[in-house]
Order: C-alpha cells, then sequence, then structure tokens
C-alpha cells in the first residue's frame, strides 16, 4: 500500500486533496458504467477505461496517491458500479480489488521515474509507459486471473492471459491520452488556430491519410491490415500535438478491435492465441507514434525555450538588443507606409556604477529587474522595450504624437525617481534615470532604426550633460 504517513497537508491543502480525491472518484465510476456497458457486444471489444484514467489522474497529480481518501473514492467507484451494473457482491468486490492492484503496481512503477518522462515529455517516455502498463496490467490480471475460476469457472492461466492482455491495451491506449490532456488552464489560454482556408486544408491531410488507410484496412482485411494506418499516424504524430496524437491512437484502437469482433478482419474468436496476438498487435501499434509524438513534443518545447532565450534578455526578460531592432525595423516600414507618427526613447539609469561598487553586482542586477519591471507598467500593449545593454534601454512608441511621446518619457523619469525600489535583503533605493526622446509625424520608409537610435542617443548625452534625471527632446536631423 501506499505511504499513507507522510506529513499532513495544511488545512486548505487537505481539503483541496479532498475535493479532488472525490472527483477522481466520480471520473473512475462514469468510467466503469462505460467499460460494464461496452461488455456486452462481444467479449474482444470489451474496453475498460477506468483503471488507466484512474492511473493517469494519480500521475498527473502526484500527492493524490498518498491521500486516504483517494483510494477509498477509487475504491468505492469501482465496488458501486459493479453492484449497480449486476455483479454479485462476491464479484464486485474481487472485481475491485484486482482494479486496485493493477492501479496501485503501475503507479508505484511509474512514480518513481522522473516527472518529464511519466508526463510523456521524455526521449524514452514511450518505452517506460510500455513497462508501466506491462506492470499495471500484471498487477490487475494475476488478482483478476485467480478470482475468475472462482467467479465464473474455467481456466486460470487462460484468465490470467486473457486479463493481462485486455488491460495492457486499454493501459496503452488510455494512458497516454489521460496523461498529456490539456490541463483546464492551459484550454483557457488556449488560442484556437484557423481550420479555414489552405492552411487549415493542409493541416487535415495527416487525419485524411489515417481515416483512408482505416477504410482501406477495412475493405482490404487480411493480416497486414492491422499496420495499414502506421505511416499515417507517425505523420500525424509529426503534425499534432501529443493529446492529439494520443486520443487518434485511442480510436485507431477501439475501431480495430470492433472491426476485428464483428469479423471485418481476419480474425477466429474461438482461438485464444488469435485475440492474444491481436491484443498485443494493437497494443505495440501505438508505441511508434507515442515515441513519436512524445519525442516532437520534448523537441519543440526545447526549441520554444532557445528560441525565447534568442530573443529576450537572459536577466530582465525585455526583449534583447537584436529582436528589438528587428521588430522596430519592421514597426517603422508598417507606419511609413501608413503615414503614421513614432518616437524612440533611449533610457539610461543615472550613476549605476556607484550601485554596483556600493551594494553589489547582485543589488545591482535585481535593480535592473525592478526597473524594466517599473517601464513595463507605464507602456502600452504595442509599445517595444528592450535592452541596448548594461543599463541601456530603448522604447519604440509606435503611433504617438510629440506630446503624447513626451509624456510617456516625462511619466517613467517621474515614476522612476518616486519608486522606492526594495531588495530581498530589506534594502531600499531610489534611483534616477535620463532619456533621450526623437520623434517623427510621418517618418519616410527607408529610415533606419539605427538611425532612430543615434538621435535618440544624443538627446540622451544631452540629459546627461545638463545635470541627469530628466527628458531630453530632439528634432529628427533631415537625411
Ligand atoms: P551615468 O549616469 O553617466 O550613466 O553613470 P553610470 O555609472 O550609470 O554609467 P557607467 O557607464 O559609468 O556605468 C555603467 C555601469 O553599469 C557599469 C556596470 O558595472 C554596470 N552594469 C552594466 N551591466 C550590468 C549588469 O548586467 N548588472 C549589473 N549589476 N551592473 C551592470
Ligand atoms: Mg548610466
Ligand atoms: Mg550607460
Amino acid at each position: 500500500m501506499p505511504d499513507l504517513h507522510s506529513k499532513p497537508p495544511s488545512a486548505p491543502l487537505a481539503q483541496s486533496e479532498a475535493y479532488a480525491a472525490a472527483a477522481l472518484g466520480i471520473a473512475v465510476f462514469i468510467a466503469c458504467v462505460i467499460g460494464t456497458l461496452s461488455r456486452p457486444v462481444e467479449f474482444l471489444a470489451s474496453f475498460w477505461p477506468a483503471n488507466a484514467l484512474m492511473l493517469g489522474l494519480l500521475l498527473r497529480r502526484p500527492s493524490l496517491g498518498y491521500h486516504r481518501g483517494t483510494w477509498l473514492w477509487g475504491g468505492g467507484a469501482f465496488v458501486s458500479s459493479s453492484l449497480l451494473m449486476g455483479d454479485g457482491m462476491a464479484a464486485a468486490f474481487l472485481l475491485s480489488l484486482a482494479n486496485l492492484a493493477g492501479v496501485l503496481a503501475g503507479w508505484v512503477f511509474l512514480k518513481r521515474l522522473d516527472r518529464d518522462t511519466v508526463m510523456l515529455r521524455g526521449t524514452l517516455s514511450a518505452l517506460y509507459l510500455l513497462c508501466g502498463c506491462i506492470v499495471s496490467s500484471l498487477g490487475e490480471a494475476l488478482l483478476g486471473g485467480m478470482a475468475t475460476p472462482y467467479l465464473f469457472g474455467g481456466s486460470m492461466v487462460k484468465a490470467i492471459v486473457m486479463w493481462f492482455t485486455g488491460a495492457l491495451i486499454c493501459n496503452m491506449l488510455m494512458l497516454p491520452v489521460v496523461l498529456s490532456a490539456p490541463s483546464f488552464e492551459a484550454i483557457r489560454r488556449a488560442r484556437p488556430g484557423s481550420w479555414l482556408g489552405y492552411r487549415g486544408l493542409l493541416h487535415l491531410l495527416p487525419l485524411a491519410a489515417l481515416v483512408t488507410s482505416e477504410v482501406a484496412a477495412v475493405l482490404l482485411g487480411g493480416p497486414g491490415s492491422l499496420v495499414f494506418g502506421v505511416p499515417a499516424l507517425i505523420w500525424c504524430a509529426l503534425r499534432y500535438s501529443l493529446f492529439s496524437t494520443a486520443l487518434l491512437c485511442l480510436a485507431v484502437g477501439i475501431t480495430k478491435l470492433y472491426t476485428a469482433s464483428l469479423g471485418l478482419i481476419i480474425y477466429t474468436p474461438d482461438h485464444m492465441l488469435d485475440a492474444v496476438s491481436l491484443r498485443l498487435g494493437i497494443t505495440l501499434l501505438s508505441l511508434g507514434p507515442l515515441a513519436v509524438a512524445s519525442f516532437q513534443a520534448v523537441r519543440n518545447e526545447l526549441l520554444d525555450k532557445l528560441n525565447y532565450a534568442a530573443r529576450h534578455d537572459a536577466l530582465t526578460g525585455v526583449l534583447g538588443r537584436n529582436t528589438f531592432l528587428e521588430q522596430c525595423a519592421h514597426w517603422l516600414q508598417r507606419l511609413a507606409s501608413e503615414r503614421r507618427p513614432a518616437a524612440v526613447l533611449m533610457i539610461d539609469l543615472d550613476n549605476f556604477k556607484s550601485v554596483n561598487d556600493t551594494y553589489g553586482h547582485a543589488a545591482g542586477d535585481e535593480l535592473l529587474r525592478g526597473f524594466t519591471r517599473l517601464v513595463q507598467q507605464q507602456l502600452g500593449p504595442a509599445d517595444l522595450l528592450g535592452r541596448m545593454g548594461g543599463e541601456e534601454f530603448a522604447v519604440l512608441l509606435p503611433n504617438v504624437s510629440h506630446a503624447e511621446a513626451r509624456e510617456v518619457a516625462e511619466r517613467l523619469c517621474e515614476a522612476t525617481r518616486r519608486e522606492l525600489f526594495t531588495f530581498s535583503d530589506d534594502l531600499q533605493l531610489h534611483i534616477t534615470a535620463s532619456i533621450g526622446m526623437v520623434h517623427q509625424n510621418a517618418p519616410p520608409g527607408h529610415e533606419r532604426i539605427e538611425q532612430w537610435l543615434k538621435e535618440a542617443d544624443y538627446a540622451l548625452y544631452e540629459a546627461k550633460g545638463t545635470g541627469r534625471n530628466r527628458v531630453v527632446t530632439r528634432a529628427f536631423a533631415a537625411a
């Protein structure tokens, strides 16, 4: 059993764990009912998603497994749904015990792995997932298989083998879906892409190829038809998200189970080995696409991180010099073509060297971060802020009149002067900034951002030379 004696959580945490355990119980109950309803269709086709759902939820929220209520709710869901669907008392109890044993075995095995690997964000995730599913299915099959002769008669070995392969296929198809499903927060933040037009159609091609392959598998039949969908599934794994790929693997797996049980592909249910072979085949079928999809997810995350690091300043998080120049060039072209005004500010912190010399570099770094936060609060969503180097920053204010730009610059200067920067070790400090500003009503299209910065720099020198802590505006010299 899990270690239920770990440190007790605080009251609000304990309450949220209790709610989560109850939600898990309800979800498992619904999954049990769905699983039980799939039973009568054909014994081969029966699909039992509840165990993988419970295991996946425990892995997604690691603290849940250590909460006694989770196992009580989970066990209660298994027993009550079994009784509701007409099983006897002994069957309900023994089958539920087997289900819990499977979940527990899979959880004990998978929770030891590092989080990225478990959440399918590791290069070997798919293989570890298969191992976890095997362990979980073995745990379930040993108990369930031993109980089967007592409950329904028949051979124990046959029951264990059938139980194991049945559990394995359900775990392998369902667990990736549960593990990769987006959180509520991610769904709320997601911006749906457009499915219209040429790009939308291109995006649908892998899915269309998958449907075509599966239809061909049904029409042509034969043992080879089992793998007809593999190239299309790999294409989907390369193009779609991990969650979408996991869902497609689930859909393909269930379709194959049902078409097999309806006799649409060659399969003789009288022979146990055929059933075992088919189940193992479908289980292993999803391994390749899942490995590709999780590898792709790792790669995409890494590329996103690299891209972010290359474009942003590591200390302050504002745009790095090159990205700022790139984005400004883009903006200036656009503003010139629309004959709209713009302004550029060069900001330099005053006597910053003395901050470093007096309080150390760490305090200087903290001050730079605090200062950029302050500037960001004063800017609008379209304005650009970049770190040009050291304690020098530049701002592009698109579409502003001279008076508006001057007001922003004065506000920045004033806000910096007023702010009491507070550091982690209770140190408090006032600083000031000097700002050079240049504005044009309708920038000509050929003008380069470097020219703007040069002009703003002249203004900044003047601000420094005339006493610091001020804004100096400069008229744009004719090119
Ligand atoms: P002025 O008012 O003339 O601008 O004086 P200043 O001291 O601000 O200017 P100066 O150019 O003499 O010094 C800039 C200092 O900024 C020197 C350097 O130690 C510090 N600096 C540059 N980059 C960083 C950084 O990333 N972190 C920290 N802590 N200090 C930095
Ligand atoms: Mg300075
Ligand atoms: Mg400087």
